[in-house]
């Protein structure tokens, strides 16, 4: 593909994509991820980084039809039976390695991967039974926020091909934390974290998002371990492409089971 392919520059997104049974709970943040096709321009494909998949170089899924992995455990037998049959886009793998690999890095196909549910569960409310291609892109494995801007940095020009660059993990993510009855309302803690993110990240202050963790109120308890979070870093450095910041918006703010974080942002929309 190439950039006269299509006109339109893409956004970018971050979702939150909350609990394996988010297709089956009656909840905003739910409702809210069925209109998000409907708030963005159709892409041609998808690239999601989901907070579930880390590798010690970055990888990409190269199946051309990626299974659906039911990575999670303990959870109602209906979930496993979900399927979420998009094509895959050996095509796109092989062009994200180029644009990784001139960026100095030395990743990897899994010919093998299928989707995991950070990915596949929002795509199938969000664009179910499409025939839009997904191909999944790993985090890497101890690296930081600013690893990760980079990391999104060499996807911007996907955007002028039509494709989607979407992170998915969660905006607050402590499992420990959660009230599955959510009888308690939402955590001051957990409240107080979301609004930090979401005013930096509409002013557009990467400084002080990629330094979370010292800056934020409350962040080692929003986040024990960063794996949800990563994945908004790739999305803001795709976002920014060549420049040193860029405004974002949020698309959807809630929680679900108390305090685990639903908020969901765009850039250059
Ligand atoms: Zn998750």
């Amino acid at each position: 593909m190439t950039a006269a392919d299509n006109a339109t520059r893409m956004p970018v997104a971050f979702i939150s994509h909350g609990s394996p049974t988010l297709a089956f709970d009656n909840v905003p943040a739910r409702d809210f991820l069925v209109r998000l096709g409907s708030l963005l321009p159709r892409p041609k494909a998808i690239v999601c980084i989901s907070a579930h998949w880390e590798a010690a170089v970055p990888s990409v899924t190269g199946s051309d039809t990626p299974g659906t992995i039911h990575d999670f455990y303990g959870f109602p037998q209906v979930l496993y039976e979900l399927r979420y049959d998009a094509p895959g886009d050996p095509a796109l793998a092989a062009r994200i390695v180029g644009l990784l690999e001139a960026g100095g890095h030395a990743p990897a196909i899994d010919y093998d991967r299928g989707l995991d549910h950070g990915a596949w569960s929002p795509l199938l409310l969000a664009y179910p039974q499409s025939g839009i291609p997904v191909v999944q892109l790993s985090l890497l494995h101890r690296h930081s926020p600013a690893d990760h801007i980079a990391l999104g940095r060499l996807l911007a020009p996907l955007r002028d091909e039509g494709v989607l660059i979407l992170g998915s993990g969660g905006a607050v993510h402590n499992l420990r934390a959660l009230d599955w009855h959510n009888q308690s309302g939402i955590p001051e803690w957990a409240s107080a974290f979301d609004d930090w993110l979401t005013a930096n990240i509409v002013a557009g202050n990467f400084d002080a998002l990629s330094d979370y963790r010292v800056r934020a109120p409350n962040a080692s308890i929003a986040h024990p371990s960063e794996d949800h979070i990563l994945p908004l870093f790739v999305s803001l450095g795709a976002a920014a492409g060549n420049l040193a910041t860029i405004e974002g918006s949020q698309l959807h703010r809630g929680f679900t089971f108390g305090s685990l974080g639903m908020s969901s942002y765009a850039w250059g929309r």
